[in-house]
């Protein structure tokens, strides 16, 4: 895992509610990354229709080694999509790729693609062109939910692009309004900081300033300073991930101090499922 993911958070605070957010590498080849990603991307690809799988190879003879095949490809599909566009120019053809590689390392295409039928000959003929490599298969899609599973899969797979090169490429259209990065990122429009702390440092400094600290599944923080039995929570170190032990304690609290005047947090609804707390013992 990269050392700087996570590393560093984003943090906001608005009316009384802290929130940080772990900043992630968002790399395919990040073990906490990669997952989140791939969820991400199926969920994003549900619904998202596509007509067709087609696959692009390289031909090695003609390139020195790996990484050369890769830049010549990645050229040759922005000339392919715009010659397709060409030959069909109200068919919409929209695509996403995905590098898979050969064991020897030599790439290859996998491809979901929307719109104009494509005769496997005229295709094959385009990237012998361009790219002395003549294999090319193309598969009709036979159910939506097909693609979803399909991308994933491969996506699943370990990353085989070189370093500074994307794992996928997508047309514009392709997602059909849906966003892949969108949870990664802080909403904009609002007053967020970035801070050279990763999140749990960020709750330790506001448990120190006597906050209540939610820790979420995905590395989220939220912080609240309102409620009035914070005092409970710091009597043990546990309290914040053992829901309950910190309901005994706070019930226990508010027991032993009935002129406080003081009930049971309302947790908030996003809190994580697995952090929920279990039924109180009677
Ligand atoms: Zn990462």
């Amino acid at each position: 895992m990269p050392g700087y993911c996570g590393a560093w958070s984003a943090v906001q605070e608005e009316d009384g509610t802290y929130t940080a957010v772990p900043l992630r590498c968002r790399s395919w080849a990040c073990p906490r990354c990669a997952p989140l990603l791939r969820r991400r991307l199926v969920k994003a690809l549900e619904g998202v229709e596509a007509h067709r799988f087609i696959t692009l190879t390289c031909n090695p003879a003609r390139h020195r080694a790996p990484a050369d095949a890769y830049r010549t490809m990645s050229l040759a599909l922005s000339h392919l999509v715009k010659r397709i566009r060409r030959l069909h120019p109200h068919a919409r053809f929209e695509y996403f790729a995905v590098w898979e590689a050969t064991k020897a390392g030599w790439p290859h295409l996998h491809m979901a693609a929307r719109g104009a039928s494509l005769p496997q000959r005229w295709l094959s003929g385009q990237w012998r062109e361009l790219t002395g490599a003549a294999v090319v298969d193309i598969r009709r899609v036979q159910h939506a939910d097909q693609l979803a599973t399909y991308l994933a899969k491969e996506l699943a797979k370990a990353p085989t692009a070189p370093a500074g090169m994307k794992r996928f490429r997508c047309s514009r259209a392709f997602l059909q309004g849906q966003r892949l990065t969108s949870w990664l990122r802080p909403p904009t429009g609002s007053k967020w900081q970035v801070v050279p702390v990763d999140t749990a440092c960020q709750a330790d400094v506001w448990r120190a300033q006597g906050k209540v600290v939610y820790v979420h599944h995905d590395g989220t923080v939220t912080a609240l300073d309102r409620l009035r039995w914070l005092p409970v929570l710091d009597l043990h170190p546990h309290a914040l991930s053992d829901w309950a032990f910190f309901l005994k304690v706070a019930a226990q609290y508010i027991a032993t101090h009935p002129r406080a005047g003081l009930s049971l947090p309302e947790l908030p609804s996003d809190l994580a499922e697995d952090l929920l707390p279990p039924p109180l013992a009677a």
